[in-house]
C-alpha cells in the first residue's frame, strides 16, 4: 500500500496528460508505475475544489469500467495564496462541496508568510473561516504552513476544539515544532524535500516521527523528489519520497509505506471497502 496524501491533480500542469498521470500512479511498480492505492487531490480555490471533486468522481466511474480499486479523494478549500478571493459565496460553495461523498477534508488552508501572495490579514481571516468549517462539517483540516511555524501553531492552539485536526502538509520545522503539532492531534505529511541531501532538519524529524503519525505526499506538480528534482512532480513519484524516509529511519520500505498509507486512511477517515 502506498498513498499520495497531497497532490493538485486539477492544476493546468496536468491538462495535457492528466489521465496518463493517474494511470501511471496506479500502475504496478513492475510495469513502471507508482503502485499507489490512493491519491488525495487538494483544491486551492473554489473552482479548483470543484475540479478536484470532479476528478475524484470521474475516477470512481473509470474504476468501475476497468475493475481498478485505487481511488482518488478530494479535499476542498482555499490556499493561503488565494485567501484574498474568499467571500461569503466562496465559503458557502466550499461547504456545499464538502457534502460530496468523495470529499474527505477541508483545505488547504493556513498561512504563507514566504510569498505573501494574499495580504496577511486576509490569510488569517480565511484560515479562521476554514478551521471553523472543518469543525462544523466534521472533516479533518489540511494545513499549509510556509515560514509560519509559530503563527500557525498559535492559531491551532488557541482555536483547539473548534476545528477537526487533520494533517500538517509539506511539513517544515524542527522536531520541537513537530512534537507540538502531534500534541494537537495532527498527522505530519513528509514531502519530496526529504530526498534532498541538505534537508538535515527534515531528516531529523523523519527519523523521530512515530510510525503511526507519518504520511507521504508529492504536492504535485510542485516539489519533485530526487531524481526528478526541478521537473514536474506527479503522484507516482511519492515512492521515491517514502524510500528516502525508510532509509533515514532504517525501516523496511514496504512496511513504512503501508504504515503511512494506513495513517492517511485514518487521518482522512477513509474506508477503502465502502
Ligand atoms: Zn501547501
Ligand atoms: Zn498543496
Amino acid at each position: 500500500m502506498l498513498i499520495d496524501s497531497h497532490a493538485h491533480l486539477d492544476l493546468p500542469q496536468f491538462n495535457k496528460d492528466r489521465e496518463a498521470v493517474i494511470d501511471r500512479a496506479f500502475a504496478d511498480v513492475d510495469k513502471g508505475g507508482g503502485g499507489l492505492t490512493a491519491i488525495i487531490t487538494i483544491g486551492i480555490d473554489l473552482n479548483s475544489s470543484k475540479k478536484a471533486v470532479e476528478i475524484s468522481n470521474q475516477n470512481t466511474e473509470a474504476n468501475q469500467k476497468i475493475e481498478r480499486n485505487s481511488d482518488i479523494y478530494a479535499v476542498v478549500g482555499v490556499h493561503p495564496h488565494d485567501a484574498k478571493t474568499v467571500t461569503k459565496n466562496t465559503l458557502d460553495g466550499i461547504k456545499e462541496l464538502s457534502n460530496n461523498k468523495k470529499v474527505v477534508g477541508i483545505g488547504e488552508t493556513g498561512l504563507d508568510l514566504f510569498r505573501k501572495l494574499s495580504p496577511v490579514d486576509r490569510q488569517y481571516k480565511a484560515f479562521y473561516d476554514f478551521l471553523d468549517l472543518s469543525g462544523e462539517v466534521e472533516l479533518p483540516v489540511v494545513i499549509h504552513d510556509r515560514e509560519a511555524n509559530a503563527e500557525v501553531l498559535k492559531v491551532l492552539t488557541e482555536r483547539r476544539g473548534s476545528y477537526t485536526p487533520g494533517i500538517i502538509h509539506c511539513f517544515s520545522g524542527d522536531w520541537e515544532h513537530a512534537k507540538k503539532c502531534l500534541d494537537l492531534d495532527f498527522y505530519i505529511s513528509i514531502p519530496g524535500v526529504v530526498t534532498f541531501p541538505k534537508a538535515k532538519e527534515l531528516h531529523d524529524v523523519v527519523k523521530r516521527l512515530p510510525s503511526n503519525k507519518i504520511l507521504f505526499e508529492t504536492d504535485a506538480p510542485f516539489l519533485a523528489p530526487v531524481p526528478f528534482r526541478g521537473k514536474r512532480n506527479e503522484p507516482a513519484y511519492v515512492r521515491h519520497t517514502a524510500m528516502a524516509a525508510a532509509e533515514i529511519r532504517g525501516d523496511f520500505p514496504e512496511k513504512l509505506m503501508e504504515a503511512a498509507a494506513l495513517n492517511t486512511l485514518k487521518a482522512f477517515r477513509i474506508d477503502l471497502f465502502d
